[in-house]
């Protein structure tokens, strides 16, 4: 009989390639995702879609209301940090983090667990790409997993023995996409972006919508959700000024003319910088970064 694992399902890239990582280990999968009052709840969809296409032996999703908690841009009503350079999504505690989330949620897999009588647990943590994290860190995860087995009948008992499993967690974005690749993941169910518009499309500018670009683009692969962004509109209703390059990525500030009248805004991989970049438009978008 295959050995159960429970494993914690965002529905984003990294979660999907850690449960196609445990099913191709053999494992029997139980999936947890969390509807915990998310700004981007729609990732909930992508887990349900995911898990089905994986072959995870159940789905259960939980409901927790840590929006009543808030003290996160995406359970209170804080700005989403937009259009930011990768060097500064790699350092520090961004906005975006979430109190003690992976506690939680590990606590829950944790119970779950110890029911359906499983040692096991993964969780797509990485450190590389967000190393804000406080709780993606090894030494976090090896002490969850100490707590893990000192905190329940069935470690005290020794009928189970607890093992968190981070398999992503030294993998750049681009090795997780390389590797969920050759697992036969289908990354047009995953869902990424924070804060999506009132469309229901990716922003294309978060930190996650911009993680997520870097990776399919330093894996050298399309990302199959790139039309979430949405189509150019046509050329000859723009005007175009290029706004700078934010790490090493361009960001394209596009002001459509006459009655369209609305700002909208693309990343994607870089370009070289054009020459004709329009002063206002720099001192706009530096403002833009800044104030994130
Ligand atoms: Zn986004």
């Amino acid at each position: 009989m295959a050995p159960r694992a429970v494993v914690l399902l965002s529905g984003g890239l990294d979660s999907t390639t850690a449960l196609a990582v445990a099913r191709a280990e053999g494992y029997e999968c139980h999936a947890l995702s969390f509807d915990y009052g998310q700004r981007h709840a729609r990732e909930l969809e992508s887990a349900r879609r995911v898990a089905a296409a994986l072959g995870a032996t159940a789905h259960l999703t939980l409901r927790l209301d840590l929006r009543a908690i808030g003290g996160s841009a995406l359970t209170a009503d804080i700005p989403v940090p937009k259009a930011r350079a990768a060097e500064a999504i790699g350092t520090g505690i961004p906005v975006t983090y979430v109190p003690a989330r992976n506690t939680i949620f590990l606590s829950h897999a944790l119970a779950w667990a110890e029911v359906n009588g499983a040692q096991d647990i993964f969780i797509g943590v990485n450190v590389l790409d967000a190393s804000g994290y406080p709780d993606c860190r090894p030494e976090y995860i090896a002490a969850f997993e100490h707590l893990a087995n000192l905190a329940t009948r069935a470690g005290v008992e020794g009928r189970s023995r607890f093992r968190i499993h981070t398999p992503l967690i030294a993998l750049s974005k681009a090795d997780i996409i390389r590797r969920g690749r050759e697992l036969g993941v289908d990354f047009s169910l995953t869902w990424s972006c924070y804060a999506p518009e009132a469309d229901g499309r990716a922003c294309g500018l978060c930190d996650a919508c911009l993680l997520r670009s870097k990776g399919f683009a330093e894996a050298h692969l399309p990302d199959p959700r790139a039309a979430d962004k949405g189509p150019p509109p046509p050329m000859s209703a723009l005007g175009i000024c290029f706004v700078g390059a934010l790490g090493r990525r361009l960001n394209v500030r596009v002001r459509l003319a006459g009655c369209l009248g609305r700002r909208r805004s693309w990343t994607f991989p870089p370009p070289a910088p054009s020459a004709a970049c329009c002063g206002a438009e720099l001192a706009d978008a530096a403002s833009a970064a800044g104030s994130t």
